[in-house]
């Protein structure tokens, strides 16, 4: 059976942090479906649609990569990818505290999916999604924290 893992988050926008996360967890799952979760009470700073399209670029020749975008229970939407695994990345013990709670309450919503923890690469634990959205508001340059696709023409 293949190793299928959903790799969850908003990814508004995808880091190197991200990026690093994901070339990992290749090594030990078969497939990887990064999705982006819709909560319709959070605001996010790039619409939905440039995401998807920003992450189908970035992984469009890489066969182990799938992108989607799931509202609900991400244990749902792991069922409905036919993943038994939940990737996530742990930076600091803040995220720590966070991801061990709602990986005990996935748990117990559906105990045969495992969530699997990637410690941060100490280069890039400092990175943050929100952090380079504060970049980009005041103009700075983000470009280096953002992986970039081979042809970024085909950035919408
Ligand atoms: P969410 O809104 O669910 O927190 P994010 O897109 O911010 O979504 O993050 C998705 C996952 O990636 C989380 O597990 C987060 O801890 C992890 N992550 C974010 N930045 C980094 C980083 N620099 N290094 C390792 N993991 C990271």
């Amino acid at each position: 059976m293949k190793r299928r893992a959903v790799f969850p988050g908003s990814f508004d926008p995808i880091t190197i942090g991200h990026f690093n996360i994901v070339e990992r967890a290749k090594q030990l799952f078969d497939q990887i479906v990064i999705a982006i979760g819709i909560n319709e009470s959070k605001k996010y700073y790039h619409p939905l649609e440039e995401r998807v399209n920003y992450l189908k670029a970035l992984y469009k020749n890489d066969p182990q990569i799938e992108i989607n975008a799931y509202s609900g229970l991400t244990v749902d939407f792991c069922k409905t990818e036919d993943a038994n695994f939940i990737v996530r990345g742990l930076r600091s013990t803040t995220d720590f505290e966070y991801e061990k709670n709602i990986a005990l309450f996935n748990r117990q919503l559906n105990p045969s999916i495992e969530t699997i923890f990637l410690m941060s690469a100490p280069e890039y634990s400092h990175i943050s999604s929100s952090i380079v959205r504060e970049i980009l508001k005041h103009g700075g340059d983000a470009e280096r924290f953002i992986p970039k696709p081979l042809n970024s023409k085909e950035l919408g």
